[in-house]
């Protein structure tokens, strides 16, 4: 199966860094065999779908409705012709603008009905990691169980484990971590999904010197990439030694 790599600009670069930054990605980049998403801000899709590239291009969020009076939203059925893929569930989206499981689940259903294949953000605080490894497993799975209830209307998906705690902060999940909680996933999706491969990112601080660690845990898919993705060298140098 094709790893994957997510690259995750959250809310940085004008259209001039933009631009410069995409420069450097196709100067950079060699030939790659993986799957590279990439997910600028929504104001960006369109200049990166007209430049043609071989990169896939992906949203950071979508609305859970389809249409309508939602101020400043963007929606599954206007971007479907452009994304392949949308990040679902970020950890961002569910503090800051309180996202609950049961509005991302719409989200996964707008999705699908749009041929959209969601990225499914899941991960646990450093709170709840402090409680030990049940709390962490009774976390995860209600964030599973609660967002992808569909019986046998399931769909293509990606799940990226994203423990919050590494979000942003340097500090990646050791590979022993990151192995048990994909046990932890695998566990149930397996009861949840009828298919069988749904790729598992990790994501949380992953870095141009610790990728390289990472990349060693067996089963793991990629990785969802957001602070060191926003160099455009480092993000190529990633790409090309992934
Ligand atoms: C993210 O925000 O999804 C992420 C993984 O960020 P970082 O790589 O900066 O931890």
């Amino acid at each position: 199966m094709k790893k994957i790599i997510i690259s995750n600009l959250k809310m940085n670069k004008n259209f001039k860094e933009f631009d410069s930054y995409l420069q450097t990605l196709k100067s950079e980049v060699k030939n790659f065999q993986n799957e590279i998403v990439l997910c600028p801000s929504s104001i960006y899709l369109d200049k990166l779908f007209s430049e043609k590239l071989k990169f896939s291009i992906g949203i950071q969020d979508i609305d859970h409705r389809n249409q309508g009076a939602a101020t400043g939203s963007i929606s599954a059925t206007q971007v479907k012709n452009i994304c392949e893929y949308a990040i679902v569930g970020h950890s961002e989206r569910r503090e800051v603008f309180k996202e609950h499981n049961e509005m991302i689940k719409e989200k996964i259903s707008r999705c699908w009905e749009n041929e959209i294949t969601p990225i499914l953000c899941i991960g646990e605080s450093l709170k709840i990691r402090e409680k030990g490894i049940e709390e962490i497993k009774k976390h995860l799975f209600s964030q599973l169980e609660e967002t992808l209830n569909f019986n046998d209307n399931f769909q293509d998906i990606i799940i990226a484990y994203e423990p919050i705690w590494a979000i942003g902060t340097g500090l990646s999940a050791t590979n022993n971590q990151i192995l048990e909680v994909l046990e932890i996933i695998s566990e149930k999706l397996s009861l949840i999904s009828n298919s069988k491969n749904i790729p598992v990112l990790y994501g949380g601080s992953v870095n141009l010197d610790n990728f390289k660690d990472l990349q060693k845990i067996s089963n793991l898919s990629g990785f969802l990439i957001g602070s060191a993705s926003l160099d455009p060298n480092s993000l190529s140098k990633i790409i090309n030694d992934f």
